[in-house]
């Protein structure tokens, strides 16, 4: 009798969270978009349509949480959307470890903290990570890109974990890097297990298209080092393997080179 043994290798589960399509102009806010509704063309020149969308990864050792979306309360079930989502994904906000943010722009950051009057953080058992340079830059810049009320609680919640350096890990197989590229003190993260590596780039990498061609926007804090650091990443992560994680992108969320 012969015996064959398989090796069950555990992949990361990517659940992304979408809040829906919004569109923003020149204000900076971002309003719902509805494709039965609205007609593109309507909308001020110079608007972006995009998608919002934190995601959930499951390691062997995490629940992660990477950025924590607008922040917009769900009318119908009377609380913040991130929250529903999360419950819809089958994962209670409680059981979420570790938070990591990428930067603290109010599309990323607004769940950080919960609606009524800000005071407690939004996921109640999760370490958040967040780059110490960006959380000082946000509070003293605020308005309109920042909202400090909803990010404040930052400061000195035992449950922050402030991120320094350049580039660092967490617990050995997260690691960070400080680009600077779209918003002055952004941050992108891997996370690697079993062989596989996830990419979260944020804004520095927001959407497929923006991966393909050489694209340099005027909403980065540094266009060229923007458009420079999405083609090398698109580089090595077609060479390696990584999966890709697009936080607005309506179409591909989740993206991987297949070889
Ligand atoms: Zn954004």
């Amino acid at each position: 009798m012969q015996f064959v043994l398989i090796d069950v290798i555990r992949v990361m589960k990517i659940i992304p969270l979408s809040e829906g399509s919004f569109t923003i102009d020149k204000t900076k806010l971002f309003v719902p978009f509805d494709e039965a509704q609205h007609v593109l063309n309507e909308r001020p020149v110079g608007s972006l349509l995009v998608e919002i969308q934190p995601f959930v990864v499951i390691t062997s050792k995490d629940v992660l949480l990477l950025d924590t979306g607008l922040g917009f309360n769900d009318n119908k079930e009377g609380r913040m959307q991130l929250l529903t989502n999360l419950e819809k994904a089958g994962v209670k906000p409680e059981q979420v470890t570790k938070v990591l943010m990428s930067h603290l722009h109010k599309d990323h950051a607004g769940g950080v903290s919960l609606e009524n009057n800000h005071g407690s953080l939004s996921l109640p058992n999760a370490d958040y990570y967040v780059q110490k340079r960006e959380l000082d830059f946000a509070l003293e810049k605020g308005l309109p890109s920042f909202i400090p009320d909803e990010i404040n609680i930052l400061v000195n919640s035992p449950r922050v974990k402030l991120l320094h350096d350049e580039e660092g890990a967490i617990d050995d197989y997260i690691a960070y890097r400080h680009t600077g590229a779209h918003s002055l003190h952004h941050q992108v993260f891997w996370i690697r297990e079993n062989n596989e590596i996830i990419f979260f780039g944020g804004d520095d990498a927001p959407q497929l298209q923006h991966m393909k061609v050489r694209y340099k926007t005027k909403y980065d804090h540094d266009p060229d080092k923007a458009m420079q650091l999405r083609q090398l990443w698109w580089q090595q992560g077609n060479e390696e393997g990584w999966t890709f994680l697009f936080y607005h992108d309506i179409k591909s969320p989740v993206w991987k080179h297949v070889k």
